[in-house]
């Protein structure tokens, strides 16, 4: 048993990374005619780390189910980035315990950010003894082996530490049109609300040969669009020696001549000139930007230790738009950070009232155990915060519907990605600009980039149809 702890999952030593290749072979009759269910929380980490999951538990025989009450093994994959996801999984679990009751030799495994965290580790060893397996963020390579090797002991194997690097990982994707692909595991911004430094280790990046031998590889596969997925992905390579640059690694990846290449999420503080020039110059690499903000408040942006002022992030954000045709910007912004006064949210509003955003992730700030954040008063009520998220949404959404309307008539080339699931009529795919659209006549063209007329603009996404 190896139960987290966060001292260790906050240091960060000069230790090496290890680059491990990995090259496992597991019996797919194993698990023959068994049925595994995975429930993913949060964020496109966990997304991706699923379809890792996905591939490890079908090596062994496993098949997909959709129903819980199906399914001989239930994993949920968990998220720790805000407080609600401790409900949310426990109040799962009392689903995942009554299908347990019906059927004693069910398992059930948890991992992802919340398996790192101490708290939540130590209530599932003392009140939850039926949850079968626990592992973490950093050792979802060994579940087959906890799986085969499981006993009639709950097996809790969670590692605290910064992280390897593993290579030729594979993954069950969950389509066959787009792809992500990881370029950087860990973060160490250490900004002061946020918890991912401790549940995911160091900012470690892969190699580049390694990324592009995945990317030549999808694209032989016929995928029509990868996105580059890390905590602060512009900061890739800076942990290693004689590496490519986040801009250098963008243009290696348009050269494999992918048809569209994204990526998420950028910080602002690592946002170089020469990224903006190669995004502006390669017609593959889409003109659509997350730029988090945060808060627009200079006195909040510091307590939050993000390292860049509102004149900062707001010269950025024009050097984007200046350089970057069409391009579209969506944010995160956080409310309610301790003690944040009216003036500094009015700061918040005034980016936003600058920026426009095409759309936004906002949240209520959400104590996280173990971050310095949590140790701040806050003289803050909840009604107050609640206030300021309303009146923040509506602005955005403003903003949104506004941008979504410039769209109206234009015709735009959208990758459709399957059959809406509100109007099975029509398809759903993405514009260059990352905008939704349900595509009337689009169906045959699944897979395909195609020319949309739109034809009606909404807050949240368009409606169109192929011309
Ligand atoms: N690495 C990204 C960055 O630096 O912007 C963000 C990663 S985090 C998974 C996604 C978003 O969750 C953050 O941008 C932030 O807005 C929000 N978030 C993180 N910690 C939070 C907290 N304690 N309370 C509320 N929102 C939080
Ligand atoms: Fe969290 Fe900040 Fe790292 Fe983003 S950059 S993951 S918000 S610590």
């Amino acid at each position: 048993m190896h139960l987290p702890d966060l001292k260790e999952a906050r240091k960060r030593t000069s230790k090496e990374v290890e680059h491990i290749y990995l090259e496992q072979k597991y019996d797919k009759n194993s698990f023959k005619g068994k049925k595994y269910f995975i429930k993913t929380y949060g964020c496109q980490m966990n997304v991706h780390d699923s379809e890792e999951i996905a591939f490890r538990l079908e090596s062994l025989g496993f098949t997909a189910t959709e129903t819980l009450e199906d399914a001989d093994l239930i994993l949920l994959n968990t998220c720790a980035i805000r407080e609600n996801a401790h409900d949310k999984l426990f109040g799962f679990l009392g689903r995942c315990k009554h299908a347990k009751d019906q059927d004693k030799n069910k398992i059930i495994a948890i991992c992802g950010c919340m398996a790192q965290e101490e708290g939540v580790v130590n209530e599932i060893k003392s009140k939850y003894k039926y949850v079968d397996i626990v592992f973490g963020t950093h050792n979802i390579h060994e579940l087959q082996d906890l799986i085969l090797k499981r006993n009639n002991k709950q097996e809790i194997d969670v590692y605290s530490c910064e992280g390897n690097v593993y290579e030729n990982v594979e993954y069950k994707r969950d389509s066959n049109i787009k792809a992500w692909v990881n370029i950087q595991y860990g973060c160490d911004k250490f900004c002061t609300y946020c918890i991912v430094p401790y549940t995911r280790g160091k900012q470690r990046s892969r190699s580049s040969k390694e990324i592009i031998k995945e990317v030549e590889c999808l694209v032989k596969n016929g995928y029509k669009e990868v996105t580059l997925l890390g905590q602060n992905v512009n900061a890739y390579g800076k942990d290693l020696e004689d590496e490519l640059s986040f801009a250098e690694l963008l243009q290696s990846v348009a050269d494999t001549g992918v048809e569209r290449v994204r990526f998420v999420t950028s910080h602002p503080w690592d946002f170089t000139d020469e990224m903006i020039d190669v995004i502006a110059k390669n017609d593959n690499i889409m003109n659509y930007i997350h730029l988090p903000l945060q808060s627009g408040s200079d006195r909040i942006l510091k307590l939050m230790g993000r390292r860049y002022t509102k004149k900062e992030y707001l010269e950025l954000y024009k050097k984007i738009k200046e350089k970057i045709k069409e391009v579209a910007i969506t944010t995160d912004i956080i409310v309610g950070f301790p003690n944040e006064t009216d003036e500094d949210f009015n700061d918040t509003l005034d980016v936003v009232n600058t920026c426009k955003y095409d759309s936004a992730f906002t949240f209520i700030y959400s104590p996280r155990e173990g971050t310095p954040a949590a140790k701040m008063e806050d003289s803050i009520d909840l009604k107050t915060k609640e206030e300021r998220l309303y009146k923040l949404n509506d602005l955005i959404n403003k903003y949104s519907l506004e941008n979504n309307k410039k769209y109206e008539g234009k015709v735009v080339k959208v990758l459709i990605e399957g059959v809406s699931e509100k109007d099975n009529s029509k398809a759903f795919g993405y514009t260059e600009t990352m905008k939704l659209v349900n595509v009337s006549g689009g169906i045959p063209s699944i897979g395909k980039i195609v020319d949309v007329k739109i034809t009606e603009a909404k807050s949240f996404s368009l409606d169109g149809e192929i011309i």
